[in-house]
């Protein structure tokens, strides 16, 4: 059987060398439009920060290797212009030659991925205009780095991608302002959690400027300036990162399903609406494993899946491909951030009684050298208990809360299945109760009214107004703010009356909890506890 692959890259490689581990009688050629196949995309900002030394090793394999280890055919430099379903048949033009060849398939997978979305605006096609997707988008804008004339870089695009290529700018010594039209950063994380990764960063340097759209870019011959909707910025140096866009022009007219953004439908076998043709990694929409929506997700990690389960299926399987809950991880300048499922917004549109709990918990033992906090948002559906998402930001080991919470998400676990899961502990790892299932006994608190809280989103939007803020922290810390140690406190408190307003306020949310644990029990029938505290809310203490 002669199986064709659009694409080298992840979801193309993949197919292919599952597909002949399947299958060794399996034809496999890969048609691919660069000169590279499986190149590492995601380890290009760490290439442009130095993080990674050498540009050789970008390149996972070369054609040649790729062919050796695995027995697929790789024809590089060969752009899929046409598809004609009918013959069975992709027309590829050679890249240097223009010179068009036809391909026959008896299957075929597209694997095109996607490319950098580059804006109609003046001045883009000016030098030391930069986008990042290819290993030469990377080892061009280093060798610029290296020239040392760049002092101030914008990154335009406030995705994983902007934000990362940002850090590793900075590190490189360059000012760097990132703007992003949509009103916060970090897509996929609600707007709460944004900000505060966004005022971490100002503190690292990396500026943001939200709302502010690109109108164009100024200079002659080299960039200069970037107009946006804010203002005009210096530059020496610009990052278009704002968004990317699925390669299928090509197949406009070949009657395969695409979703509205121009992706290509397949169902859970991978397979288009056309028998004969599959498609993986970027250029897909996939299903979104809790809801069942349509779902795109272009991450390295689903692609190599989605390949995997294109293989199996054509050489014989019956496999499926269950979706995507959106996981990522991203590491910024001190500290990371991780995403899993489900936010709470499009928990809510998605039809959920949805209810989230963000907290500051210990991230290892607080006594172990290099302890520091996870700042957690966690989402739960009220009605049938189950976990939705998760969003983690820390200096620490994000991705492992990160992953804990996917795979209970997709385990379609209940809290009540998570509360005691025996996950590692030692002192440089973890906390006696590992902070994720302190995050379950938390959300179960909220649920069954033991807490009684502002989450910071309602907090921010005015739900306080009217409680008195006191402050709950183990030392006085909000010096505007009457001071309250919960531990000095028995049944004859009266300070205030028992029917007050009150808030609670600390440097985590813990000691607040508590507070409010006593006072309830002494007949304090109105108290709240700020999720978060003072780490994460900024909080107004001019009285
Ligand atoms: C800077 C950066 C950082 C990233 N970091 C992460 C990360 O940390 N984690 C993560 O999971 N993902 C990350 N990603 C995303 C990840 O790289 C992509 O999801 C992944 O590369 C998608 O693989 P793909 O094979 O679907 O498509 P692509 O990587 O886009 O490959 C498509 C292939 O198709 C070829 N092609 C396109 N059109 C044609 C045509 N008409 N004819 C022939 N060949 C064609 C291209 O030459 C290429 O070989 C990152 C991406 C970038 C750019």
């Amino acid at each position: 059987m002669k199986i064709l692959v659009i694409g080298g890259v992840a979801a193309g490689t993949k197919t292919a060398a599952k597909l002949k581990r399947e299958d060794r009688n399996a034809e496999v050629t890969i048609l691919v439009k660069d000169n590279d196949i499986s190149y590492a995309g995601c380890g290009l900002p760490y290439y442009v920060g130095g993080v990674i030394e050498n540009k050789a090793s970008l390149i996972v394999n070369t054609p040649a290797k790729f062919s050796a280890l695995t027995g697929a055919k790789v024809l590089t430099g060969k752009e899929a212009v046409a598809l004609d379903r009918a013959a069975k048949t992709v027309t590829a033009a050679d890249v240097e030659t223009g010179e068009k060849n036809v391909y026959e398939y008896d299957k075929l997978v597209i694997a095109v991925g996607a490319s950098p979305i580059f804006p109609k605006l003046p001045g883009t096609e000016l030098k030391n205009v930069f986008v990042m997707r290819r290993p030469e988008d990377a080892i061009a804008m280093r060798e610029l780095l290296d020239t040392g004339t760049v002092k101030r870089a914008v990154v335009c695009g406030a995705g994983f991608i902007g934000l990362e290529v940002a850090e590793n700018l900075a590190a490189k010594g360059v000012k760097v302002s990132v703007i992003d039209m949509a009103e916060q950063i970090l897509p996929g994380f609600d707007p709460e959690v944004a900000g505060y990764v966004e005022r971490k960063l100002a503190d690292s340097g990396i500026v943001c400027f939200t709302g502010t759209k690109l109108e164009g870019i100024e200079g002659t011959d080299t960039v200069e300036k970037v107009l946006t909707s804010r203002r005009a910025m210096k530059a020496d140096l610009v990052v278009l990162a704002l968004g990317i866009k699925p390669n299928t022009a090509f197949l406009a007219d070949s009657g395969l399903e695409t979703a509205k953004n121009g992706t290509l439908v397949v169902d859970g076998a991978m397979r288009t609406n056309d028998p004969d043709i599959y498609a993986a990694g970027d250029c897909v929409t996939v299903r979104n494993r809790i809801t069942g929506a349509p779902a795109w997700s272009p991450m390295g990690s689903s692609a190599n899946m989605e390949g995997r389960v294109a293989a199996k299926n054509l050489a014989g399987g019956e496999e499926s491909y269950v979706g995507v809950l959106g996981t990522g991880v991203c590491k910024l300048p001190g500290i990371n951030v991780g995403r899993t499922g489900l936010t709470e917004a499009a928990a809510k549109a998605a039809g959920y009684d949805a209810v989230s709990v963000t907290a500051v918990v210990d991230d290892k033992a607080h006594y172990y050298p290099g302890a520091s906090n996870f700042i957690v948002k966690m989402t739960a559906d009220r009605k049938s208990g189950k976990l939705l998402g998760m969003q983690t930001l820390g200096p620490g080991a994000v991705d492992k809360m990160t992953d804990i919470a996917a795979l209970a998400i997709s385990m379609n676990a209940t809290l009540s299945d998570l509360e005691n899961l025996d996950l590692a502990y030692a002192p440089p790892f973890s906390t006696a109760i590992h902070p994720f299932v302190n995050m379950i006994n938390i959300m179960e608190n909220k649920l069954s009214g033991a807490l009684d809280s502002f989450t910071p989103a309602e907090f921010a939007a005015g739900a306080a107004e009217g409680y008195k803020f006191i402050d709950t922290s183990i030392q006085p810390s909000l010096p505007s703010l009457p001071y309250l140690d919960y531990t000095k406190v028995d049944e004859s408190f009266d300070k205030y009356a028992k029917d007050e307003k009150l808030l609670f306020i600390c440097a985590k949310g813990k000691r607040a909890y508590l507070t409010q644990n006593k006072l309830k029990a002494y007949g304090f029938t109105n108290t709240k506890v700020l999720e978060g505290g003072h780490t994460f809310n900024e909080i107004e203490t001019e009285e």
